[in-house]
């Protein structure tokens, strides 16, 4: 069994509010959300990081589903913001790929 929280959240072992799912993506919300909508998309294979990532097309199959999702959940015509923290100065907390969907509110640059 693995130790890595959202593989373990792919695989069902650990619950979460999932909003879509596709072949190989899932979105599920953040049990800590930062905004009224706030999801996170995730391959469902254990990738380490964008820092990581060398299938482009997985990456481009990543942003298409977060638009998609956001669309799906309503927030994409007033906006929402897709974020890859990644590795620790970028604030990546959790140690597989994902994107965080953000929306509901407006949004503050520069972030934090
Ligand atoms: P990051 O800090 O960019 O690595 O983001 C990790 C995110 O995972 C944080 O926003 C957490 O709130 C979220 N998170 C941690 N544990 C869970 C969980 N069990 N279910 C859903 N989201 C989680
Ligand atoms: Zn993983």
């Amino acid at each position: 069994m693995t130790d890595c929280l959202f593989c373990r959240i792919a695989a069902g072992e650990i619950p979460a509010t999932i909003v879509r799912r596709s072949g190989r993506l899932l979105a599920f919300r953040d049990i800590n959300p930062q905004a009224p909508t706030h999801v996170l998309v995730i391959p469902t294979e254990h990738l380490r990081s964008l820092d990581a990532a060398k299938d482009g097309a997985l990456l481009g199959e990543m942003l298409l589903f977060a638009r998609d999702t956001a669309r799906e959940l309503g927030i994409a015509e007033r906006g929402y913001r897709v974020v890859a923290n990644t590795n620790a100065d970028g604030g990546q907390t959790v140690d597989h790929l994902h994107l965080h969907v953000l929306g509901g509110r407006a949004m503050r640059w520069p972030p934090g």
